[in-house]
């Protein structure tokens, strides 16, 4: 998507670790302008799939998954990494962190995810997959249907996108980086 690889390249920072900065527009302050964008590519992508819940993970994954249940008129859910007290019939998967390395749990309310469910997930980066996985688990657990998964930023040159893909997951990313070495974006 060139508009949003354009703006990676202008306002995107790189970070030692193959970590990149993208506060300005995706995961501090947002560009809601370019969120349509991104939201429009999805349903674009994932057209002709029977999709009927859009998923994602706290906090990061709501603004592009509420632009996407948007457009698609479909609900929004998203997995929350602390179990609130009043949550009814939790689902919990553990899910370690790239960018903070530790692992933390993220639940679910049964209430909504279930057997009917048919989940598009959608998330800001997909780096090692370890978000993604724990998704996968919550809609295994819940007995939903997955659909497909899509990132705004997908790294390569981590290993995330090969281990979906190997599962035979729809996978589609927005703009993919093949490499951050010394500290430059490269995209594939
Ligand atoms: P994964 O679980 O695939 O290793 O990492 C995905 C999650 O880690 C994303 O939801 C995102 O919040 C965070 N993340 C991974 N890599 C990056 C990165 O390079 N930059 C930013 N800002 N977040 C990242």
């Amino acid at each position: 998507m060139e508009i949003l690889k354009r703006r990676i390249l202008e306002d995107g920072a790189c970070f030692e670790g193959g970590i990149l900065k993208v506060d300005s527009f995706i995961n501090h302050q947002m560009d809601p302008q370019l969120m349509k964008s991104i939201a429009d590519e999805f349903v674009k992508r994932f057209s002709g799939i029977y999709i009927n819940k859009i998923m994602t993970i706290e906090a990061s994954g709501i603004a592009p998954a509420i632009m996407v249940g948007y457009q698609m008129q479909l609900p929004v859910v998203f997995a929350k990494k602390k179990e609130p007290k009043t949550m009814r019939h939790a689902l919990t998967s553990i899910v370690h962190s790239f960018t903070k390395d530790r692992d933390y749990p993220v639940s679910i309310s049964g209430e909504y995810l279930t057997p009917e469910d048919h989940v598009l997930c959608i998330d800001d980066f997909l780096a090692n997959g370890n978000a993604a996985l724990g998704m996968i688990d919550l809609i295994n657990q819940a007995g939903a249907t997955l659909a497909g998964m899509g990132f705004i930023i997908e790294k390569e040159f981590q290993n995330g996108g090969h281990i979906l893909r190997e599962k035979g997951i729809h996978v589609e990313s927005l703009a993919i980086i093949k490499s951050l070495d010394n500290c430059q974006i490269a995209f594939k």
